[in-house]
């Protein structure tokens, strides 16, 4: 055998019995068997041999170059056999970053709602969701046959029962059990059937009402101004369009100036210059008598919003579907 390949193949079997690790085997392998290996160089170079050696240096060099193959997969499956060896973990790196959830951004938006009424006084209470037909609808002024049941698309559970389209029947829960003073918002989800961009058949409000002596619409318009420029800024200005509810008389609603193009009109205003949020006004003489309050004493005003229409406007997104379709790359921009 040629000393020179004898020579390289024993250097190449004596520095693969020490290599440590996978890497270190591969780099072996592309000093010996690479394109500019040795093993690949003395065959390159055996046409510059005399003639007769060259039959012999061809023949040994490719068993040297089988046997280093050979040698180094042997090596990488031992390896891979053993395992990691406890040198290979570096302690002293720094450890891998759970994933870490947050807060959805609707309950976020909710709650900031609440908490800024709740610093003007006002006490967070619940209703249940599966609702009857008398606290969803009667009892708010809106009996069986008023077409006013025809602008909500209600899910049924029966004639009696259904799933609330509105936080509203939680004014009448409060106002049974407790005397003026009252002043309360009721946060939670609200069903209807509708879906498109704007609509998703569950979605969130935050309700509010307050019940004393001597409230006027100046109240009601206070309070709200003063959440509008909690919510957004203290440059958006606030309407009151007149409207109509059958369980407030008088009843408004309330756009605020476009928080995109500040009343210069956008697509997301419709380039009217302002974006509905709310609904309000002051409380029906009707309710008071359904839960036995003096409506001679006492007066109150309600307002209800969508917490998804407050984000929506909030964050500039466009779809309200986005907020239920569990995008974590969605979610997470609202990671606080
Ligand atoms: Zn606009």
């Amino acid at each position: 055998m040629d000393l020179s390949i004898e020579k390289i193949r024993q250097d190449a079997l004596g520095e693969l019995e020490t290599a440590p690790d996978a890497p270190a085997v591969q780099e072996l392998s592309t000093r010996y068997l690479g394109r500019k290996g040795f093993v690949t160089r003395f065959l390159r170079n055996i046409s510059r041999l005399p003639q007769a050696d060259r039959a012999e240096a061809g023949k040994s060099g490719n068993q040297v170059k089988r046997q280093l193959e050979e040698a180094f997969e042997r090596k990488l499956a031992d390896l891979e056999a053993a395992g990691p060896s406890a040198d290979a973990i570096d302690v002293s790196l720094p450890g891998r970053q759970p994933p870490v959830g947050s807060v959805h951004p609707i309950t976020s938006i909710s709650e900031q709602i609440c908490g800024i009424f709740a610093r003007m006084g006002f006490e967070v209470v619940e209703g249940p969701e599966v609702e009857s037909d008398y606290y969803n609808f009667e009892a708010l002024n809106i009996p069986k046959d008023h077409p006013a049941r025809d602008m909500q698309d209600t899910f049924y559970i029966d004639d009696n029962v259904v799933l609330r389209t509105h936080t509203s029947p939680v004014q009448i829960r409060v106002m049974e059990q407790r005397k003026p003073p009252v002043r309360v918002v009721a946060p939670g989800k609200v069903y209807r059937c509708d879906s498109d961009l704007t609509h998703t058949p569950m979605f969130h409000q935050v309700e509010g009402l307050l019940v004393d002596r001597n409230i006027s619409f100046g109240d009601l318009k206070g309070v709200l101004t003063s959440f509008v420029h909690e919510m957004f800024d203290e440059q958006t200005t606030l309407r009151f369009r007149p409207s109509f509810f059958p369980f407030t008389e008088p009843s408004a609603e309330v756009d605020i100036l476009c928080v995109m193009c500040r009343g210069k009109g956008c697509r997301v205003c419709s380039h009217t210059g302002w974006l509905e949020i709310l609904g309000s006004g002051m409380v029906h003489p009707a309710l008071y008598e359904n839960v036995g309050y003096d409506a001679g004493v006492y007066t109150g005003f309600a307002f209800g919003m969508g917490v998804e229409r407050i984000a929506m406007l909030k964050y500039g997104i466009d779809d309200i579907r986005k907020f239920f379709e569990n995008d974590d790359r969605f979610l997470r921009q609202f990671q606080a």
